[in-house]
């Protein structure tokens, strides 16, 4: 290899040479572990409970969904450079993760493809990749299950979401989102799908993703991310 690999944590070389991530950085990296909410995924703060505070206020209509990592701070500037400041190569320790934490579940649920979460041609034109298809491609070829990274489509741009509510964020989502007709025709007969994204926080982008698919005859979906955010 030409290059020595980036610590997807402390951004310098990997330690000791030839690993993924540093030995001791990995220490800094908080995983998802017991007990979690059993729709999202997201760590909760007791075993009484089943379901984090979103998912008992709010429907989603996935099946369930996990995720790896908490998203911190340690994970916050590891996903930005991801994605922000061109790091394609962190992919392959998330990825390399993802396999380890969750290949069992995945396994388990055994989708027909995975689908990874589209973003904008605008974004995929200055970012020079999409951070969930480098993902999906990943997981799919380690897991053997075949990804399809053309059927969701982003048609436009979202106005940003930060002022808006849970229900206008949706909506405006809800839009955002399109399937390609060729890539859907291909997929008749597929009910189980996964969805994939690095990052999941109100859900609002995988609700909206999850309908549309749902409306077009998929009826059991799943979705999986890096990481996600405290559910408590
Ligand atoms: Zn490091
Ligand atoms: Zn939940």
């Amino acid at each position: 290899m030409l290059y020595p690999r980036r610590c997807p944590i402390c951004a310098d070389i990997a330690m000791p040479k030839g690993n993924l991530a540093c030995d001791i950085c990995r220490e800094r990296l908080t995983y998802v572990g017991e007990p979690y909410c059993m729709k999202c995924g997201k760590p909760i703060d007791s075993f009484e409970k089943e379901y984090c505070y979103d998912c008992t206020h709010k429907r989603h209509h996935y099946v369930r969904g996990r995720a790896l990592f908490v998203y911190d701070d340690v994970m916050r500037k590891s996903i930005a450079g991801f994605k922000f400041h061109g790091k394609k190569e962190y992919a392959r320790f998330y990825v390399d993760e993802m396999c380890r934490g969750l290949g069992e579940y995945i396994r388990y649920i055994a989708p027909d493809y995975i689908l990874p979460i589209p973003i904008h041609k605008s974004k995929l034109r200055t970012r020079g990749f999409n951070q969930a298809e480098l993902l999906a491609r990943g997981l799919g070829k380690r897991l053997s299950i075949p990804v399809l990274p053309k059927l969701l489509i982003r048609n436009r741009k979202t106005a940003p979401q930060k002022e808006l509510s849970d229900v206008e964020r949706l909506r405006n989502l809800e839009k955002a989102f399109g399937l390609d007709k060729r890539a859907l025709r291909s997929m008749a007969g597929v009910r189980r799908v996964m969805l994939v994204d690095d990052i999941y926080t109100t859900g609002s982008t995988i609700e909206a993703c999850t309908k549309l698919l749902m409306a077009h005859g998929f009826n059991e979906i799943y979705f999986i991310s890096v990481c996600i955010g405290k559910g408590y």
